[in-house]
């Protein structure tokens, strides 16, 4: 698994040098543990809840050899990712009387919602689905052409207004157009603004009642993109999203470049949302269905 290579060799790889020459798992190998999963961004909360539970059996057997601690982590951090409930949406059956099912994109600028938004376009048109983009992300011109970039390579319409326009009435028009041509899915780029917290819940308020005017049920789902490689910021913004809006999904991209997959293990511990992709690189393939068993083979293989 290419993409995940580095995630493996810098995280765990770590805990491999750390109990090396050791034969039992002693303060020494928890403190070091302690400041590999920190400097993994698996995050403070989330570090001393998986230290905790490993003291807690430590003490329970009076003993752990080094090699019991690779498989204890293991159900440890099994135990703290989202559920595997992610359906893949290509393979989503969806039925005739909710059709077009609607995602919506949210996250701030430079995270990779409009290539997460490209490399989903491609695998679900290439399993037959038909798809329509909303370029809704409307305050910068480059939002927009990139959008509109990824639709001409894959082959989806694109529906923009161009810049400065209102991005509700940006999605209003993708939804009535998927409505119009009875297609399987909506797709809506949004802009990532944080300034205001009030503005960006004002703004995805305003996209979601117009949608609702075709589809009561619309947004289906509300993906919101981090970038796995920012560490504390991907928990902030997660932190500001979830107040602003509910989010049922999460993509977490650039993992593919950075020693700090633990975000991923800190994130679905601390907001319970199912990671549903994962973005490995830049490149249309480089978007994978989150798979939990997967994920934590590749830390530890
Ligand atoms: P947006 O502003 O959130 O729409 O972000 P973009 O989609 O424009 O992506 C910003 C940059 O991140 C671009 O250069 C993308 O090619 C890059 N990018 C997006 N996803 C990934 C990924 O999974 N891995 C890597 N290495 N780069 C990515």
């Amino acid at each position: 698994d290419k993409g995940l290579e580095k995630t493996k060799e810098n995280l765990f790889s770590k805990i491999g040098r750390a109990v090396a020459g050791k034969s039992k798992v002693d303060d020494e190998v928890l403190d070091e543990l302690e400041e590999i999963l920190i400097t993994s961004d698996v995050g403070v909360d989330t570090t001393v809840k998986i230290i905790q539970r490993i003291e807690e059996r430590v003490a329970q057997d009076k003993f752990m050899n080094t090699a019991e601690l690779d498989r204890i982590l293991r159900d440890e951090i099994a135990a703290l990712l989202s559920e595997n409930n992610t359906e893949d949406l290509a393979d989503f059956e969806i039925p005739e009387n909710h059709k077009p099912h609607v995602l919506l994109v949210v996250g701030v600028n430079g995270v990779g919602k409009t290539t997460t938004i490209g490399k989903l376009s491609a695998q679900f048109k290439a399993k037959g689905k038909s798809v329509v983009l909303g370029a809704a992300d409307t305050f910068r011109a480059a939002a927009v052409d990139q959008l509109k970039l990824w639709g001409e390579r894959v082959g989806v319409p694109v529906v923009s207004h161009g810049m400065n326009t209102d991005p509700s009435a940006v999605a209003y028009d993708a939804v009535k157009q998927g409505v119009d041509t009875g297609a399987d899915l909506v797709i809506i780029d949004t802009a990532g603004r944080l300034h205001t917290k009030v503005n960006l819940m004002n703004e995805l308020s305003k996209i979601k009642r117009v949608m609702q005017k075709f589809i009561p049920e619309a947004p289906h789902e509300i993906m919101l993109v981090l970038d796995g490689s920012t560490g504390q910021n991907a928990f902030i913004q997660a932190q500001e999203f979830t107040k602003a809006t509910e989010v049922s999904a999460l993509a977490i991209t650039k993992l593919d470049g950075t020693a700090k997959g633990g975000v991923v293990i800190g994130i679905s511990d601390q907001f319970k949302i199912p990671v549903k992709y994962i973005g490995v690189g830049e490149q249309v393939d480089d978007l994978q269905v989150f798979n939990k068993a997967e994920f934590v083979d590749s830390l530890f293989k």
